[in-house]
């Protein structure tokens, strides 16, 4: 409760300083440690943490990052239409009329996308746009009227999934272009387009000369170098799907890293007692109740994000087999009943 209150002014804060940035900093010699926090993009509160020699030095390092965001944010959108822009929406509302000429930004998240599906043997699918879409009305409908919670019927459900076939989004790199061949399918890139555009935002931070800057957009983190000239690691607190609790779940020390999570509590609605989260299972067409939440660590935000909403969909067998394919990576499952499953490396990443 008390964190929920603590969020809740945050967000408050937020929305008092509208989309200004809140930079705060303490008063020591050296470089100075400053925050600043904004809400609107990817619909969730951003937070930046960093050393500097001025307010005026970090406000620019963070107006930047911001502007990049703000692009990603408005090119990955699915639900507004911004003016003069081909974003993602547009692409689905052209489903079945031919390729659409995007921006290279759109081709890089589909490629990308692609790869994630066939690396995770397509438990995330940003083709599964026309499923998600109905469990997306069925949830905001109960969110707003709990009384009427109700679920979707199956065959609906599966009639969908007909229309879910990553084959049928042809990219054209050379020509710029991207066609949805099936016209009722759409694309629903919520579960990789964070992470995907706060990686490349980050990187475009370092290549301006960014030394070390912590970035959590919706805490989906991802850290650019060490906190410090010391070299002293970034600290990550991974959140606890219990809210009646304070505590982290754990601490990762590491420097350029990113940590992400997907839990049942960040969207989810409730039928009859029981509880609906927002990650989808391709084979079932439901949410499934492996865990309650799934964090990973791996140096790219974007396959950090890919795989927490991935490995939702795996059993802990196959999702632990799947890192440890991967090299600089690791898991943390939270299981139904509270206690924790850890991949081989992962203690070696909470430890001092
Ligand atoms: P969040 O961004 O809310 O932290 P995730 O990264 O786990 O959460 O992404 C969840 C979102 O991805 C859902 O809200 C939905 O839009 C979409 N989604 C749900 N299931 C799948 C799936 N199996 N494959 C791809 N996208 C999915
Ligand atoms: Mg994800």
């Amino acid at each position: 409760m008390k964190r929920k209150i603590l969020l809740l002014s945050t967000l408050l804060l937020a929305l008092l300083l509208a989309t200004a940035c809140a930079v705060t900093g303490k008063l020591d010699e050296g470089p100075r440690k400053f925050e600043a926090e904004f809400i609107g993009l990817f619909d969730t509160l951003t937070r930046v943490m960093g050393y500097a020699e001025s307010e005026e030095e970090f406000a620019a390092v963070v107006q930047e990052l911001k502007d990049d965001l703000e692009v990603y944010h408005q090119l990955y959108d699915i639900y507004t239409a911004y003016p003069d822009l081909v974003n993602i929406k547009t692409i689905n509302e052209q489903a079945g009329q031919g390729p659409v000429v995007v921006d290279q930004k759109i081709i890089d998240l589909l490629l990308f996308s692609k790869d994630a599906y066939r690396l995770t043997q397509g438990r995330v699918n940003i083709a599964l746009g026309a499923v998600t879409k109905i469990w997306h009305r069925y949830r905001s409908e109960g969110v707003d009227d709990p009384e009427a919670a109700r679920l979707p019927k199956m065959a609906l459900l599966e009639e969908a999934a007909l229309h879910t076939g990553m084959d049928d989004l042809l990219i054209d790199p050379v020509k710029g272009t991207v066609e949805l061949k099936d016209p009722q399918m759409s694309l629903d890139v919520g579960a990789i387009a964070k992470g995907y555009a706060v990686e490349q935002a980050a990187r475009a931070a370092e290549e301006r000369g960014v030394k070390h800057l912590l970035i959590s957009v919706g805490g989906n983190v991802r850290a650019i170098g060490a906190r410090n000239d010391q070299g002293e690691p970034w600290r990550v607190g991974i959140e606890n799907p219990d809210y009646t609790t304070d505590d982290y779940l754990a601490i990762v020390k590491a420097d350029a890293i990113s940590v992400v999570t997907s839990g049942v509590y960040e969207r989810f609605y409730v039928v009859e007692g029981q509880s609906y989260h927002h990650i989808i299972d391709p084979d079932t067409l439901f949410p499934e109740n492996r865990y309650l939440s799934v964090s990973i660590v791996t140096p790219d935000s974007g396959l950090a994000d890919a795989l927490s909403t991935a490995l939702f969909n795996l059993d802990l067998e196959d999702g632990k087999k799947l890192i440890k394919s991967m090299e600089e990576t690791e898991a943390l499952w939270c299981m139904p009943d509270g206690s924790l499953v850890e991949s081989d490396g992962f203690a070696a990443l909470t430890s001092a």
